[in-house]
C-alpha cells in the first residue's frame, strides 16, 4: 500500500470560510432610494403579501415565486377549463 493515495477528507473541499473578516471590503452601499411607488401588493388570487419591487423596470407583481407559479397555473386551469 502506497502513501499519499488516500483520499482526501471531506472538510478540506471548502477553505472559502472565514476570509471574508479579511477582505477589509466595505458593505456595498444601499440601493438608491426607489420610492413609494415600488411598494406594492402581491398579485396573487389567494396572497395579500405587500412587497418591494426591486426589479429595474418595476414590473413585479408576486411576492415571491410561489405566487407567480401559482397564478400563472391558475390561469392557465381558467384557459384550459372555462367552466
Ligand atoms: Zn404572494
Amino acid at each position: 500500500m502506497q502513501p499519499g493515495c488516500r483520499l482526501q477528507p471531506a472538510a478540506r473541499r471548502r477553505p472559502r470560510h472565514g476570509r471574508l473578516r479579511s477582505s477589509g471590503l466595505t458593505p456595498p452601499p444601499p440601493r438608491p432610494t426607489l420610492g413609494p411607488a415600488r411598494l406594492g401588493v402581491c398579485a396573487g388570487p389567494t396572497c395579500r403579501a405587500t412587497f418591494v419591487d426591486l426589479s429595474r423596470n418595476g414590473s413585479k407583481q408576486y411576492c415571491t415565486r410561489t405566487c407567480a407559479h401559482r397564478a400563472s397555473v391558475a390561469a392557465y386551469r381558467s384557459r384550459r377549463s372555462p367552466r
